[in-house]
């Protein structure tokens, strides 16, 4: 008889950034740590960025599941912020596997070019808070791994907040583990997402995910403590939605910053919508316009 698996959700602390945006400082999203254990093993969906917030999700983990060996790290996508922790994981699970889809490792390696570690995520982080040297995932050969005999399945959903995204699938408990294909209470990174055409793509995985028929979907960014329902899918849907419709109306990057900022007054991390903003009105055309 195979084991009866059980999860749950680390949720990390906001990195502060170490540069100021809009003249304020900030910090980054909280990024959420899926665990799936059985009777012995567990797999880990994503890791956090730094050396600090993955040591705290290691000694989470020992506390959540104590005694159960880490099989498996799985990422759902090439962004750093869910990959960077991997160096740190396997100091402590040296046989640890670091699984990811082919698009994803490739996605990975994106990452690690000058002009993105330097340029971004050294620039954000600074000061040996990232592992150094990073570890990368092993590619997947077939879109899908075990765990005491439950299958855990890749899900390729194409654009979501960034190309070559997935999702973790583990049928036998009908939970969809989301990455940033879906967002909790957070405000959504349309920095890459930045046409009309990818935000449609981004609205076709979350029917893809839909389809799936889960009862839990948990969100890559997400506020410790909410659920992990199906509500999920519909805010983030929601939200695309809505963020289309301002891109629409707004006459310049400003008016759709206000704009979302007053359609979502609390959600998480209101920086992330500068980005979003300016990647979907450039400064220059939107000074034409204005
Ligand atoms: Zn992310």
């Amino acid at each position: 008889m195979s084991s009866i698996l059980q999860a749950d959700v680390y949720v990390s602390s906001r990195l502060p950034i170490a540069i100021k945006r809009l003249g304020e400082t900030s910090s980054f999203s909280p990024i959420s740590c899926t665990l799936i254990h059985g009777d012995e093993g567990a797999v880990l969906v994503d890791t956090p960025i730094s050396i600090s917030q993955t040591e705290d999700l290691v000694s989470w983990i020992k506390r959540t599941a104590p005694g159960k060996e880490l099989r498996y790290v799985y990422i759902t996508h090439g962004h750093g912020d869910h990959w960077f922790g991997i160096t740190i994981l396997r100091k402590h699970w040296p046989n640890l596997r670091a699984l990811a889809t082919p698009g994803t490792v490739e996605h990975m390696k994106e990452q690690l070019q000058p002009g993105i570690l330097k340029g971004t995520w050294l620039t954000l982080f600074p000061g040996n808070q990232i592992p150094q040297p990073l570890e990368l995932a092993e590619p997947m050969d077939e879109p899908v791994f075990k765990l005491e005999g439950h299958a855990f399945r890749a899900i390729e959903v194409g654009h979501t907040d960034t190309y070559n995204t997935t999702v973790l699938h583990v049928p036998s408990i009908r939970l969809v583990v989301a990455g940033d294909a879906v967002y909790g209470d957070v405000h959504q990174f349309f920095g890459e997402a930045n046409t009309s055409e990818k935000r449609n793509e981004w609205l076709r995985a979350l029917d893809t995910i839909e389809a799936l028929d889960p009862h839990t979907v948990i969100a890559g960014h997400k506020r410790a403590g909410t659920v992990d329902g199906l509500f999920n899918l519909q805010k983030t849907r929601q939200y695309i939605l809505d963020f289309e419709d301002a891109v629409r109306s707004a006459s310049n990057w400003k008016e759709l910053v206000g704009d979302i900022q007053r359609r979502y007054p609390n959600r998480i991390n209101p920086h992330a919508i500068l980005r979003g903003a300016l990647a979907a009105i450039p400064e220059a055309k939107a000074s034409s316009k204005v």
